[in-house]
């Protein structure tokens, strides 16, 4: 039998059109409207593309969108100063700058200086910490929609064991510890991991974030297991011209074994940016509650 298909795009869609009620109802209410800030500093074409559909989508779900649009040269002080304002701005909920930021820039520090209630993106050591001690605050956007996704299979994930591969602070780490919050047994694994094709075939959830295309081979697959695929690999055009877009899994051979699985393009990606609207709604009611 074959895996049912986790749609991330359907599942983005209506957490979206939950939002903009959401929005609405508290507009209604006497409520402000949230905003969020993007800041974006060069014209990587991939991250041009990201913060164009970031704005759209604000919008469209009734959010006020301030961009930010910064040459590659600008000064470090210049873009930490962009920030001490937007942290100042009552209009602004959440800022997020888009990463990867121009070499010459201390991502870490750029991260730091951004007010943790405004944190959207859910990257300031205080929320990590927050997330870490199962305290409230701003959860990283990929790792929200993956447990999103997981649910949308299984609402009840307590017990089951979840593998994830991959160990970055911006995926691996936050995910892991949604999964424990949830009453997982949680088995993190990263690139010294012996026997991962082992690993994997323990997983009731298998978490996928590694980066390497079709990784994952259905043999690593336990029956009926949850596959959340968070890769994004581009693979180079073929004789036809055409590039590719591929997960960490191997998707034809792990949807025959597994019980459900997202696909790529389709599945974990649309779900970020829903959640990081989200996450700007929950900043926004934060912010107002502390007023
Ligand atoms: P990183 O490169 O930061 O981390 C990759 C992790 O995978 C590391 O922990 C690394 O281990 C581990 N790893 C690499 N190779 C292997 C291997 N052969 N065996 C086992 N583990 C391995 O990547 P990210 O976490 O930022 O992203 C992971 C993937 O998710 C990428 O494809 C990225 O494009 C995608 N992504 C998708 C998003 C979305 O919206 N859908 C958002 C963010 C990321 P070690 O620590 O030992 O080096």
């Amino acid at each position: 039998m074959s895996a049912s298909i986790i749609d991330g795009k359907a599942i983005a869609e209506r957490l979206r059109a939950d939002i903009a009620a959401e929005v609405s109802r508290w507009r209604g209410q006497g409520g402000r409207q949230p905003g969020l800030a993007v800041v974006l500093i060069g014209n990587d074409p991939a991250s041009e593309v990201y913060v164009g559909s970031k704005a759209r989508q604000t919008v469209a779900v009734g959010m006020l969108s301030f961009e930010h649009r910064l040459p590659a040269e600008t000064a470090q002080t210049d873009l930490l100063d962009l920030i001490a304002q937007l942290n100042a701005d009552d209009a602004v909920d959440g800022i997020l700058v888009q990463l990867p930021l121009p070499a010459h820039i201390d991502a870490d520090l750029v991260l730091r200086a951004i007010d943790p209630g405004k944190d959207v993106d859910g990257f300031h050591p205080e929320n990590a910490g927050r997330l870490m001690s199962g305290q409230p605050g701003l959860v990283p956007c990929t790792p929200l929609g993956c447990m999103l996704l997981a649910r949308a299979a299984q609402p009840d994930l307590r017990g089951l064991h979840a593998v994830v591969l991959g160990r970055s602070n911006i995926v691996g780490k936050p995910i892991a510890q949604l999964l424990l919050q949830a009453d997982c047994t949680v088995t993190m694994t990263h690139s010294r991991s012996r026997d991962l094709s082992g690993l994997c075939r323990q997983a009731d959830i298998l978490i996928a974030a590694v980066g390497r295309p079709e990784m994952v081979r259905g043999d690593w697959i336990k029956p009926g297991a949850i596959v959340i695929d968070v890769g994004i690999n581009r693979l180079p055009a073929d004789p036809s011209g055409k590039a590719r877009l591929v997960g960490d899994v191997a998707f034809a051979e792990a949807s025959p074994v597994a019980g459900a699985i997202t696909p790529v393009p389709g599945g974990v990606g649309p779900m970020t940016i829903a959640c990081l609207l989200r996450n700007t709604l929950q900043a926004a009611r934060a912010s107002a509650s502390l007023s």
